[in-house]
């Protein structure tokens, strides 16, 4: 297998220009830090609010973090099962908070239909599988949950399971309608190709080392800007200590499959395509892609919170051979591109969205676990840049100085890596 973006082969028919390092000191109305899903998304808020002079600077290109490598699994779900939400906050405000990525979910969508974006666009319902009787009782809970905020769901007892999926040994599963998959990298640069016929300027290769005043400087560079929305990852400490603290990441991989035969993929999906994922608390998650490829990810308890990117194939192929000992049709299909990502995450997996606490025509989106949180912070901080009185007010839930399970204190003495790996795992305690 090679350790390669597959994602990024697949979009090689969008065009798109180069965008060259800033080299000069510019002023506009708004800047834009980051070029993923959030600073993309406040970016179109922005010029489609009618602003004119607005700039967008990368590290990289759009879409070279964390967006451009996802599996584009865009679902009105969260990376926080629902569960876990209503227990911690109760149903009324469970409720507020889950609204944000459904929100998310349709201001992708939408996006997608109203510029024809070419990104491998697919309705897929989701499929959330048991993978054994003692887990049942997640599956159970979650079609609890559901029923609780009155969204819709079907619960599959093993032969009507074996209808939609007959893969091996899952012993309960739970339908529900809503989700797309995309190709989030070709997403990103159609995104970036919008951006630019509707006037913004972007800068890739341009990192921002620090912002002083109103001021962002780059390393031959700076913009001085009214608006800064900072929407970018791995925030390290010299950036912004206080904030550094509160983000860290979990490591996923991915792997794609070389193209299946028709009698292949309809061995998995007889009925349609899905994408599913199980309960297991590395969840192992697969979906049809462009080609008739198999799109597989996963991770382990022991790369998930590893401090840098590890490159070992090992998790990867684990899921995978799970999969192919689920479905022997496909047993000799090989995969022949990996790759791995660090997902920007706070500690209750809920994005930190707020203002500077020195400086208020500064704001953050940062630690968003997801494209649909992610597009509908961007949209969220650019709404509120624009007019913050019509803007919802979400800081209970979004808040910078909310409280988590985990004190500061905790998190001094046992490290980033253990309090983030322990209050993920709250939620199966
Ligand atoms: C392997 C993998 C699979 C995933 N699968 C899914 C999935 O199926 N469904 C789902 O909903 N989510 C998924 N995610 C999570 C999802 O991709 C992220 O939550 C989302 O993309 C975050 O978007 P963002 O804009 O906040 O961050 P990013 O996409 O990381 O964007 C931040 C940008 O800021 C730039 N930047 C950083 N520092 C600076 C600086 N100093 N100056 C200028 N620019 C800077 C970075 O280069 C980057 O492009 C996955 C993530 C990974 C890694």
């Amino acid at each position: 297998m090679l350790y390669e973006n597959w994602l990024h082969i697949s979009s090689l028919e969008i065009k798109t220009p180069y965008c060259p390092p800033l080299q000069k000191n510019i002023s506009c109305d708004c800047l834009v830090i980051g070029g993923g899903f959030a600073g993309l998304h406040a970016a179109l808020r922005l010029v489609e609010s009618g602003k004119k002079d607005v700039v967008l600077l990368e590290k990289r290109i759009c879409g070279g973090g964390s967006s451009g490598q996802s599996a584009g699994l865009v679902s009105p779900e969260s990376e926080e099962d629902m569960q876990t939400v209503i227990e911690d906050y109760g149903k009324e405000k469970a409720k507020i908070i889950y609204n944000i990525p459904f929100k998310g979910t349709q201001i992708i969508i939408d996006t997608i239909k109203k510029h024809g974006f070419k990104c491998d666009f697919r309705k897929q319902d989701t499929l959330f599988l048991s993978i054994k009787k003692s887990h049942n009782n997640t599956i159970l809970e979650e079609a609890k949950a559901k029923k609780e905020m009155g969204l819709s769901y079907e619960l599959l007892d093993e032969k009507k399971l074996r209808k939609i999926h007959p893969g091996k040994g899952y012993t309960l599963g739970l339908r529900y309608p809503g989700s797309y998959g995309i190709n989030c990298f070709a997403y990103c640069l159609e995104m970036k190709n919008l951006l630019l016929k509707k006037g913004v300027k972007i800068f890739e290769d341009t990192e921002v080392h620090r912002i002083e005043g109103n001021t962002a400087k780059t390393h031959l560079g700076s913009v001085t800007a009214k608006k800064i929305l900072v929407c970018m990852d791995k925030i390290r400490k010299e950036f912004d200590e206080e904030i550094s603290k509160k983000i860290y990441h979990i490591q996923t991989y991915l792997a794609v499959s070389e193209p299946l035969s028709e009698e292949q993929m309809k061995s998995m999906f007889p009925n349609g395509e899905l994408m599913c994922w199980d309960t297991r608390w590395d969840f192992i998650y697969y979906r049809p892609v462009e080609g008739n490829r198999l799109m597989v990810g996963g991770s382990s308890p022991w790369t998930a919170y590893y401090p840098r990117y590890y490159h070992s194939p090992k998790v990867i192929e684990y899921c995978i051979n799970e999969i192919k000992c689920k479905f022997p049709k496909i047993k000799d299909i090989r995969f022949n591109h990996y790759w791995s990502g660090l997902i920007d995450a706070t500690k209750d997996l809920i994005p930190i969205v707020d203002y500077d606490k020195k400086n208020k025509s500064i704001q953050y989106a940062l630690g968003c676990a997801g494209l649909n949180w992610a597009a509908y912070s961007g949209d969220y901080i650019a709404r509120r840049a624009i007019n913050p009185k019509e803007t919802e007010d979400l800081r209970e839930f979004l808040g910078m100085h909310r409280k988590f399970y985990f004190s500061e204190l905790f998190q001094k003495i046992f490290g980033k890596r253990i309090t983030f790996a322990l209050s993920h795992l709250k939620k199966f305690m």
